[in-house]
């Protein structure tokens, strides 16, 4: 097993995760549409998983979508926001550090001729709420912030921004892309105050394919896919009983200690990257699991590739953006040796001390025997 330091890209899918998707692949493998025992079972187990997963984000089963994915919770909110608030304007605000999910949603809207504005982030990669408040107009329809930041692990003020949407007496559906932040820092979607929230199974220890939509009771969206009606007429679809299942799994799985020990870890790593010759701390994350450092000099890409060969592995930005430089980083006005040579590590509370020395370890080899871009 490779030293896993990319924990914001996708977990490890845990045991009782993988152990809830075999059993409902397996003997509880009915449709829960079906109107037979076996099929009512699976159906009485999907009830039973909405209930964890909204038990977990603290919201009621019937706020709560099954999705595939965060891309497409982040794209159906968005374009049903859009559509919700057609009749009161055309201007949309979000911030220009949210991921890909969210941005090319929007640089589609532009293309439609709705106007967004871009919140640009400070130099440690804080959105200000004061940006937020003298973006907002009248025909302002959607926020969308995202809740932590996947590469640099800042917390962007989301409950500020209800409050200041609420205070501007504006129209705009507030939606969070809470991909990054579910489990890993407390909050529910009513105490951000916010109308649509995103996350995603896979970044919590869950497998691939399933994310959890949260709608505000009392807001009637357009779904997302029409058909035999499951998920409350809202994205049909037979349900994916064997995801569902992980997820919930996963939820019950995670433990509130893993904040604090992911938390150590960040901190220790912090510490431990700051004695590796050259290196810079680009955001140290408020967030438990996620920090940003750079070697200036040396391209992220090929850092990447040296730690992999030593069995190591951490990203060059977001996993979304091979080979490009990451706006993110772009977005902090980042020196250009700096910027080039950005890494993100991020953190699970399976992660080790022993993990982040031999990270370390790594890095300094590299600088002893590649020679830095000028
Ligand atoms: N939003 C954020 C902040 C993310 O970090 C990611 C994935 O990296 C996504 C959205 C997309 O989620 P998914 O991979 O489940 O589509």
């Amino acid at each position: 097993m490779p030293i896993y330091l990319d924990n914001a890209a996708t977990t490890q899918v845990c045991p009782q995760a993988a152990q809830a998707a075999y059993q409902a692949m397996t003997e509880g493998f009915g449709n829960p549409s079906s109107g037979y025992a076996l099929g009512q079972a699976a159906a009485a187990r999907v009830k039973e998983h909405r209930e964890t997963v909204a038990r977990c984000l603290g919201c009621l089963p019937e706020e709560l979508t099954f999705i595939s994915c965060g891309t497409e919770g982040d794209n159906w909110s968005i374009r049903s926001a859009v559509e919700y608030g057609k009749r009161k304007g055309k201007h949309i605000i979000t911030t220009a550090i949210e991921h890909a999910a969210v941005l090319e949603p929007m640089k589609d809207l532009e293309r439609q001729g709705y106007e967004v504005t871009y919140l640009k982030p400070d130099r440690t990669g804080h959105i200000s709420i004061d940006a937020l408040t003298a973006a907002l107009r009248p025909d302002t329809i959607l926020v969308s912030m995202m809740l932590v930041n996947n590469e640099l692990g800042t917390i962007l003020p989301v409950a500020e921004a209800a409050r200041a949407i609420k205070a501007a007496g504006s129209p705009a559906l507030l939606h969070c892309d809470a991909v990054q932040g579910f489990l890993k820092v407390p909050f529910t979607p009513k105490e951000l105050g916010v109308d649509l929230l995103t996350v995603s199974g896979h970044k919590i220890h869950a497998p691939k394919g399933i994310g959890a939509q949260y709608i505000r009771k009392g807001l009637n969206l357009k779904p997302l896919l029409l058909g035999g009606g499951q998920e409350s007429g809202l994205r049909s679809g037979t349900e994916p009983t064997a995801q569902i299942a992980a997820l919930a799994a996963a939820c019950g799985a995670w433990q509130e200690e893993y904040r604090e020990k992911i938390t150590q870890i960040r901190r220790y790593a912090l510490e431990v990257l700051r004695q590796v010759p050259g290196l810079e701390v680009i955001s140290p994350g408020d967030a438990p699991h996620i920090c940003a450092v750079s070697l200036p000099g040396y391209p992220s890409e090929m850092l990447v590739r040296d730690l992999s060969d030593m069995g190591i592995c951490v990203s060059s930005g977001s996993a979304c953006h091979k080979g490009k430089p990451s706006h993110v980083f772009a977005a902090l006005g980042l020196p250009k040796r700096t910027l080039m040579g950005v890494l993100r590590v991020s953190f699970s509370a399976e992660n080790t001390r022993e993990d982040v020395d031999i990270l370390a370890e790594g890095l300094t080899s590299i600088t002893k025997n590649r020679i830095a871009m000028r």
